[in-house]
């Protein structure tokens, strides 16, 4: 997708420092964090949403929470805790149309699903 921002900084065409890269995943600070630990975990291809899923992704999504504790556990907050959470559609809140799962710790998160 040429106009999909996270495609661009997955493929490198924009700077953007990773705390993760593998085949199929990057990893990235979001701009505007909302913890003090607040990480975007992004698959390197385009995937639009939740809802686009099919089995062929079943792998690379299912790598995902395991970059997110592994990050939780170099960043700090294993211990404290941490949530990750994947947004979907307008009630779900997502704002950018390229799957990606937030990764957010470093202050409570109690009391605060939505
Ligand atoms: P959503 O609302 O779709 O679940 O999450 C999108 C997130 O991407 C937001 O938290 C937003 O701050 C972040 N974001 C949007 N554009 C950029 C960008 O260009 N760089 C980074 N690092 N984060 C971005
Ligand atoms: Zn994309």
């Amino acid at each position: 997708m040429s106009d999909c921002i996270f495609c661009k900084i997955a493929a490198g065409e924009i700077p953007c420092t990773f705390l993760h890269e593998d085949e199929e995943l990057v990893a990235f600070r979001d701009i505007a964090p909302q913890a003090p630990t607040h990480i975007l975990i992004v698959p390197k291809v385009h995937i639009a949403d939740l809802n686009a899923l099919d089995a062929a992704h079943q792998a690379l999504v299912g790598r995902i929470p395991l970059v997110a504790a592994k990050l939780a556990k170099s960043l700090g907050v294993a211990e404290s805790g941490y949530r990750i959470v994947t947004n979907c559609g307008p009630d779900g809140g997502q704002t950018v149309h390229h799957l990606h799962t937030h990764l957010l710790g470093g202050r409570s998160l109690v009391g605060q699903m939505g």
